[in-house]
C-alpha cells in the first residue's frame, strides 16, 4: 500500500521559523517497516481551504493519508475541520473524551479552558488514537477505501501514538507483512551522469526500485525491493545488481556501508605499497577520513605543511593549485616512489589532486563555490582519483 504523508503547520513554512519537518522523516521510516511506501509528502500551513485541497489531492493518489500537527485547542488547529469536510463527515461530540482530556489536566493541576472542548470533537464515524503523553486525541477516518490518520504534531505525542495505536493498525490493514530489503551499491572514479547513461533504464523499474545518490567524488546506486518474503527480495536485488555489475564493475569499490577510505585502504594494502600524502589548505580534511581507518597509518606517509616545508617545497600563494599540486608532486618523487598531493588556493577559489602511481603522474584542477564545502569537496574528488589510480590505469572518468 501507498501513503501519503500531509505536514500541517504554519511553523513549517514561515521563513521566519527553523521548526524542521521530522515528524514525517518518522513516520516515513515507520510506515517502511511494515512495507507502506510513501509516495508523497506535502506540507501546508494552518488554512482550511488549503489543507481541504490537500487533502483531497492525497486522498486522490495514495490509499493511506498521515497528517501531523495542527489538532490542538486553539482557532489556527484547522485539520479536525479540515478532515471532516474533506470527507463529508461532520464533527460530533464526544463527552468521553472530554473527560478523559478534563482528567488529564487535573492529574496535571492544570485549569482546562472551553476551547478545549473541540478537541473532543471528531469526525462522524471516526475511531480515536488515544494521546497517552498529551492531551489531544488522533484520530482515524476509513473513507471509501481510502483511511486517514490525523495525529498531533508535537513529535513526542506523535511518536508515542505511532506506536501504540497507528502501526498495529496499520499491520492489520496492510496483512502480511511485506519485506523491504535495500542493497547499496557504491562507485567512485565516475559521475552521476555516466552512470545515468548506463543504468538509466533501471531507474525505471517499480520493484526492485533503482536510484542514484551523489556525493563528492562518489555515488551509491540504491537497490530497494518490496516482497513477501526475503528470499524473493534477495532474488529481485541480485538480478539487478549483476546487471550493474556488468555495466559498471570497474567503478565498484563496495556495497552497504562500507566507506571508500577503506577500499583505499585495501587496495594499497594489496597492492604492499606505502604512499605519502601532501595535503595544502584543507585543514587536513583529507588525511582525516583516512586516518579513521586505523590500518591505513601503516600505508599512508601524512607529510602535513611543517614537513613540506623540511622538503623545501614552497607553496606560493599567489600560484595555480594544479601547478603547485603537480610541482610538489614531482619534488616529492625524489624522496618516495607514490605520492598524492591535495592543494587548495584560497585566493584563486582553485583546487587541485594530483596523484603519482607507478610511475603514471596525473592531475586535475577545479574551480569551487564556497570557501567552506570546498575541503570536503576535494577531499572527496582526491580519495575517489586515488582509489581509481591505484586500482586501474589513468584518471577514470570524473
Ligand atoms: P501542533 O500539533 O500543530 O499544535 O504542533 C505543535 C508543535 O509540534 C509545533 O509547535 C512544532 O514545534 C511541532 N511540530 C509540528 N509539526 C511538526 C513536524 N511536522 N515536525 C516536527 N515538529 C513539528
Ligand atoms: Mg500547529
Amino acid at each position: 500500500m501507498h501513503a501519503e504523508i500531509v505536514s500541517i503547520g504554519e511553523e513549517l513554512l514561515s521563513s521566519d521559523s527553523d521548526t524542521l519537518d521530522t515528524n514525517s522523516v518518522y513516520i516515513t521510516k515507520q510506515l517502511g517497516a511494515i512495507g507502506v511506501r510513501v509516495l508523497y509528502k506535502t506540507t501546508v500551513g494552518d488554512d482550511e481551504k488549503r489543507i481541504i485541497e490537500v487533502l483531497k489531492l492525497a486522498l486522490s493518489r495514495t490509499q493511506i493519508v498521515v497528517t501531523t500537527g495542527g489538532l490542538g485547542p486553539t482557532v489556527d488547529d484547522m485539520t479536525r475541520q479540515g478532515v471532516a469536510e474533506t470527507t463529508g463527515r461532520p464533527l460530533q461530540f464526544h463527552q468521553e473524551l472530554l473527560d478523559d482530556i478534563a482528567a488529564k489536566f487535573a492529574r496535571f493541576g492544570a485549569r482546562m479552558s472551553d476551547n478545549n472542548r473541540i478537541q473532543a470533537m471528531l469526525p462522524e464515524g471516526a475511531i480515536t488514537i488515544n494521546n497517552p503523553t498529551g492531551t489531544a486525541p488522533g484520530f482515524i477516518v476509513e473513507h471509501q477505501k481510502r483511511i486517514i490518520l490525523s495525529l498531533p504534531g508535537v513529535p513526542r505525542e506523535m511518536k508515542a501514538m505511532m506506536e501504540q495505536t497507528v502501526i498495529p493498525y496499520l499491520r492489520q490493514k496492510v496483512g502480511t507483512p511485506a519485506v523491504i530489503k535495500t542493497r547499496v551499491i557504491r562507485l567512485a572514479g565516475i559521475g552521476e551522469s555516466l552512470i545515468d547513461e548506463q543504468i538509466g533504464h533501471l531507474e525505471k523499474l517499480t520493484n526492485p526500485t533503482v536510484g542514484l545518490n551523489a556525493h563528492t567524488g562518489q555515488v551509491d546506486v540504491r537497490i530497494t525491493a518490496r516482497t513477501a518474503t526475503e528470499e524473493e527480495a534477495a532474488a529481485l536485488i541480485q538480478k539487478v545488481e549483476e546487471e550493474v555489475r556488468a555495466k559498471l564493475g570497474a567503478y565498484i569499490y563496495g556495497v552497504d556501508r562500507e566507506p571508500l577510505e577503506a577500499a583505499f585502504n585495501r587496495a594499497l594494502k594489496d597492492a604492499g605499497m606505502r604512499i605519502a600524502l601532501i595535503e595544502i589548505g584543507t585543514q587536513g580534511m583529507l588525511s582525516r577520513r583516512l586516518e579513521s581507518q586505523p590500518e591505513a597509518l601503516a600505508q599512508i606517509d601524512v607529510l602535513d605543511e611543517a614537513l613540506v616545508a623540511q622538503f623545501r617545497l614552497e607553496i606560493d600563494p599567489q600560484a595555480d593549485s594544479r601547478a603547485t599540486a603537480e610541482r610538489l608532486v614531482s619534488l616529492a618523487l625524489s624522496h618516495t616512489r607514490h605520492v598524492a598531493a591535495v592543494v587548495l588556493i584560497a585566493g584563486e577559489n582553485s583546487m587541485a589532486v594530483c596523484v603519482s602511481v607507478n610511475g603514471e603522474t596525473r592531475s586535475r584542477g577545479y574551480g569551487y563555490g564556497t570557501s567552506t564545502t570546498a575541503p570536503d569537496m576535494i577531499a572527496g574528488w582526491g580519495l575517489s582519483i586515488l582509489w581509481w589510480m591505484l586500482t586501474h590505469k589513468g584518471m577514470g572518468k570524473l
